[in-house]
């Protein structure tokens, strides 16, 4: 989850979650790759194979978790990777579960190693060893778990180690959203809230959502703001100033996407520029830069990777008002 939310916005979030494969927008491959998978454990009444969700924060992992819970009617449990830093912790969830449950973990990329090894052999055989004592009278005393189905969701699956990703069934990849998907996101969160908003404002908004339905969602909710506000009307221009206002540039790059590209255009003219530099320019985590800000510049075609590091690409260095080095050409 966003460490940003406020309590008000997840709550927000809880309410326009789609809880049903049907009712989840986009992502078709996934989708699909989803139903299969699903439809075969519930013929065979068995617990679905672990699933392991990968990609940047708010494509809808939570959300995914929340419908495979509800799909195959089993009850899920919500942990995360920052909250089992001890071996124990998982120990204590995983002897907690109930036959056939979905545990989600959230963040799994940042559990204890100790943790992870366990991990693996409770994914593979449902029993863990559990130590006690120490030094000489220590002992492992196995414990048989009931079945059940891990979801786990990174935004960093290249941090896994091989034997955990290798124990996940299928790994979807999820994808930023095009315009005409977040849009359908836009008009079903839209009734939801008793918003009225005209298709040309929705399609605008839905072109500066960075490919995210939570920013899709989070925009729509400044766009209410600023219409209850200014008493204006919900049309193009209403949306458009609302984004101005909250800083949301028309290609959809946010305060720090323009940072990034600004600094690899500017202070390092182009690039490239390593990851740990760039961090330190712009005053964010690398973590952050790597995770969040990175995919959707390089999707965008703004910025590419090198092994040399990170460089601007001749429209990403127009869109940060930079000269190229074709442009001085020409
Ligand atoms: P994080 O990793 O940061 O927790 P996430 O990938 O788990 O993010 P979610 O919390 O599942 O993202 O989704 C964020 C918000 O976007 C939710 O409010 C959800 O309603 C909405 N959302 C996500 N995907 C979809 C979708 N496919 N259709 C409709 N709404 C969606």
């Amino acid at each position: 989850t966003d460490p940003a939310a406020t309590p008000d916005e997840i709550a927000f979030e809880g309410a326009l979650r789609p809880t049903s494969l049907a009712e989840f927008v986009g992502q078709p491959k996934v989708r699909g790759q989803l139903e299969v998978l699903l439809q075969a454990a519930r013929m065979q009444e068995r617990t679905p194979d672990h699933i392991l969700l990968a990609g940047p924060p708010g494509l809808g992992k939570t959300t995914l978790a929340t419908i495979i819970g509800a799909e195959t009617g089993r009850p899920i449990r919500y942990s995360s990777g920052p909250a089992i830093q001890h071996a124990g912790d998982l120990a204590a969830v995983l002897s907690a579960l109930v036959p056939g449950e979905v545990l989600f973990v959230d963040e799994i990329h940042r559990m204890a190693r100790s943790a992870e090894e366990m991990l693996y052999l409770a994914m593979e055989d449902f029993r863990i060893d559990i130590m006690v004592g120490k030094g000489a009278g220590a002992a492992s005393i196995p414990l048989e778990l009931a079945p059940f189905t891990l979801v786990g969701a990174t935004t960093r699956s290249g941090m896994l180690p091989a034997p955990l990703r290798d124990r996940f069934g299928f790994t979807a990849h999820l994808e930023f959203y095009d315009p005409a998907d977040l849009e359908r996101v836009l008009a079903r969160s839209s009734r939801l809230m008793d918003l009225t908003i005209e298709p040309a404002a929705l399609a605008e908004l839905a072109g500066r959502s960075r490919g995210t339905p939570r920013i899709a969602n989070r925009l729509l909710r400044r766009v209410r703001d600023w219409l209850l506000v200014h008493e204006g009307s919900s049309d193009l221009e209403g949306v458009r100033a609302a984004l101005e206002l909250y800083d949301v540039d028309e290609a959809g790059l946010d305060r720090i996407d323009r940072a990034v590209l600004h600094a690899i255009a500017h202070r390092f003219t182009g690039g490239p520029v390593g990851l740990s530099t760039l961090a330190a320019a712009v005053g964010e985590e690398a973590d952050t830069i790597e995770s969040v800000v990175e995919p959707f510049l390089v999707r965008e075609g703004l910025i590419g990777r090198t092994p040399r590091g990170r460089i601007a690409t001749p429209t990403g260095m127009r869109h940060a008002g930079a000269q190229t080095q074709d442009a001085t050409l020409d």
